[in-house]
């Protein structure tokens, strides 16, 4: 029998890794958590410079569009201006705040806080590099029994001529001063939800996107109707384009593109992320990577080395929050047993819903029209486009769109998507519904919240098509 220092030893303190660490030791073993950016960085990429930071901008955004609808419903004031400095420092008190949560959440269930980068030294070993109270270099070694990876992932940005002047999310929180001209590289999550806040916080904002169309992935009819939205609250969205070099000049950053340039005060590229596996040790432990340096793992988050599991973005798979928390609770299950009184968890990966916060914005659960159409054959495709009741009055042209698809065999709701406001807000109770099962039948039985946007997903009579 071994005598390890650890029963479980976490890499990374961030959504997957604190919620395993913490479930973990809430069932009685000796837990360690390394954290490279120590008890300042308890949270991860979410809580420091993802999801939270994110959301708390996109808020400060819709700011500007509330003051300019208000008018129409007789309200009247001066033209009201942002000060970034304020909107920053706000931010950053709250994440330290969320940071004290995280190590306080640590703390009250016995997991020992490690400060430190931390690498595989062996199949049982982790070396961890940090810094002593006196800022002098230290080097700690502990053992355990099963090592958790969960390390995250960090920004691509391609390699071109200037590559040394853009920024990437990890920077953009902070810019100083706002950037009046941004440019914003790429056309996913974080490329179109910056795009879209820069924008309502007052910059004047281009995104660049290389492909026919920004968020490639979603329905396409979701994809063009709020890359037109965003267009409309003024992201002037340049598609089909590449940057060929970025130089700095007195006036700014000339970003040259294959056909013209652009001038801008900041250039964001939103180019993807990759594995943060880097320094990792991975291969003193003999743990098998993939083509994109992501840790493989079984359905039970197993590497190659039983004993050594990964969860979350290492894993490259599906990068959102909640799924790294689910990973990480079907691993606490997995090596201890479920929780007294319950049944094992699983992870499932359709019908995970997810939204983009660009505005409007997105929310989406289960196919697009044109998967849906691959999978099941015959679908039928319920659509609905209105202007919400709140701009009657508001002067914003801005229209919402929701569309269900209906796998005509089965009568099951297979998809349903929205563009429109709060649509993560409505989207997460549908998916309940999508995941148990509901028919359409069941949505056209089901009595509507009037006057609200989401009682049109339930009085969607016509399909469209099929
Ligand atoms: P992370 O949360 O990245 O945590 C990894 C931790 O490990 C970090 O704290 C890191 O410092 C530490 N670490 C890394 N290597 C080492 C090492 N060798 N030793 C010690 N410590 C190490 N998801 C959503 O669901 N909703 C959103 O709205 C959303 N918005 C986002 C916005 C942005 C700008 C970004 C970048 C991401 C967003 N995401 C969002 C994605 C979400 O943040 C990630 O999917 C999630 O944080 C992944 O969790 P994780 O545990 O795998 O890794
Ligand atoms: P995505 O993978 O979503 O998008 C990357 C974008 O960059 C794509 O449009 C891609 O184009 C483009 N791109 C990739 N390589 C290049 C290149 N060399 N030159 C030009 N363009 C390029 O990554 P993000 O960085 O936006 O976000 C990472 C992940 O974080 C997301 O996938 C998501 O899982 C998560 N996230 C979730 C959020 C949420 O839940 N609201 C918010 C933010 C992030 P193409 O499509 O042509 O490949």
């Amino acid at each position: 029998m071994h005598n390890f220092d650890f029963d479980l030893i976490v890499v990374g303190g961030g959504s997957g890794g604190v919620r395993a660490a913490r479930m973990a030791a809430q069932r009685g073993v000796r837990v360690a958590l390394i954290e490279a950016l120590g008890l300042d960085g308890l949270g991860g990429t979410c809580v420091n410079v993802g999801c939270i930071p994110k959301k708390l901008y996109s808020y400060a955004a819709h700011y500007a569009e509330a003051f300019e609808e208000a008018r129409g419903y007789g309200w009247s004031a001066e033209r009201p201006t942002l000060d970034w400095a304020t909107l920053k420092r706000q931010r950053a008190q709250e994440i330290s705040r969320l940071n004290g949560v995280y190590s306080n959440l640590l703390r009250n269930s016995g997991v020992t806080v490690i400060n430190g980068w931390a690498q595989l030294s062996g199949e049982h070993d982790v070396s961890i590099a940090g810094l002593n109270a006196d800022g002098s270099p230290s080097h700690l070694k502990h053992t355990a029994a099963h090592i958790l990876l969960a390390p995250g992932g960090t920004p691509h940005v391609p390699h071109f001529h200037g590559r040394e002047h853009v920024i990437t999310s990890n920077e953009v929180f902070d810019l100083e001063p706002f950037p009046q001209r941004l440019v914003v590289v790429g056309g996913g999550y974080i490329a179109s939800e910056f795009a879209s806040i820069f924008n309502g916080l007052g910059a004047q904002v281009t995104q660049l996107y290389r492909g026919e169309q920004i968020l490639r992935g979603f329905d396409d009819e979701v994809r063009h109707f709020v890359a037109a939205e965003m267009g409309k609250h003024g992201v002037d969205l340049r598609l089909q384009t590449d940057v060929v070099a970025v130089h700095r000049e007195a006036q700014g950053l000339r970003v040259v593109l294959g056909d013209g340039e652009v001038m801008a005060d900041a250039v964001l590229y939103a180019t993807g992320r990759v594995p943060n596996t880097q320094g990792l040790g991975l291969a003193s432990a003999g743990v098998a990577t993939g083509g994109q340096g992501e840790v493989l793992v079984n359905e039970h988050y197993q590497t190659n080395v039983p004993h050594i599991y990964a969860v979350g973005d290492v894993t490259n798979r599906v990068q959102l929050t909640p799924v790294a928390l689910g990973e990480a609770m079907v691993v606490v299950d997995h090596l201890l047993g479920p929780a007294p009184g319950k049944a094992p968890r699983q992870m499932a990966y359709d019908f995970i819903p997810t939204a983009v916060f660009t505005h409007p914005s997105i929310g989406t659960v289960g196919m697009g029209e044109a998967q849906a159409r691959k999978v099941y054959g015959q679908i039928s495709v319920f659509r609905s486009e209105f202007k919400a009741l709140k701009h009657t009055l508001s002067g914003s042209t801005e229209r919402t769109l929701m569309k269900l698809i209906v796998d005509r065999a089965s009568d099951r709701v297979v998809g349903l998507h929205m563009v429109g406001a709060e649509a993560g807000e409505i989207v997460q109770g549908f998916a309940v519904a999508l995941k148990a099962g509901a028919t359409k039948a069941i949505f056209d039985s089901t009595i509507g919240i009037h006057p609200t946007a989401a009682e049109e997903f339930v009085t969607m009579r016509e399909p469209v098509s099929r």
